[in-house]
């Protein structure tokens, strides 16, 4: 089975309410190869909610302790973030996933650019915070233009 970002599936969970549907993983879906999961709203967030971006370092430095998760009016959403990393860890071991397709650039499925922090657009290389948990626990993680590649 693969995991895939629900806003690839084409549900409007983006912290704005909007979706990013991919075609390739709507075919995974439709084939009853891929179930989609939102790592932030298993860790309890809601559909609208506010932009936040890993302040101070990337992904891994969150699950070190060494950075957080700041909501874009200062709010610390480190814990929900953690939450959220796990509880998709739990699903992915429950689907048996063997290959997991995560949302480029996000705070916790990018798998090889995350935003700086500074909430300018600007981004840098590093991975978010459920794709680092993902990783140290041994499953392969794609982002979306990668599993292109994968395909072909
Ligand atoms: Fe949810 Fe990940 Fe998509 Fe953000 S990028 S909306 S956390 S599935």
């Amino acid at each position: 089975m693969i995991l895939v970002s629900s806003c690839l599936a084409g549900l409007a969970v983006r912290y704005d309410g909007t979706h990013c549907m991919n075609q390739k993983v709507c075919e995974l879906i439709e084939g009853n190869k891929a179930i989609p999961v939102c790592p932030e709203l298993l860790g309890g967030f809601p559909t609208p909610r506010e932009p936040a971006e890993i302040i101070g370092g990337n992904g891994e430095d969150v699950l070190d302790g060494k950075a957080k998760v700041i909501e874009k009016s200062g709010r610390d959403v480190t814990e929900l973030y953690i939450n959220g990393a796990y509880s998709t860890l739990k699903k992915a071991k429950e689907v048996d996933a063997t290959v997991v397709v995560l949302k480029e650039s996000s705070p916790s499925c990018g798998s090889s650019m995350i935003h700086s922090g500074g909430f300018t657009g600007q981004k840098i290389s590093g991975s978010g915070v459920t794709t680092s948990l993902l990783k140290r626990n041994g499953l392969r993680v794609l982002s979306e233009e990668q599993f292109a590649d994968y395909l072909k």
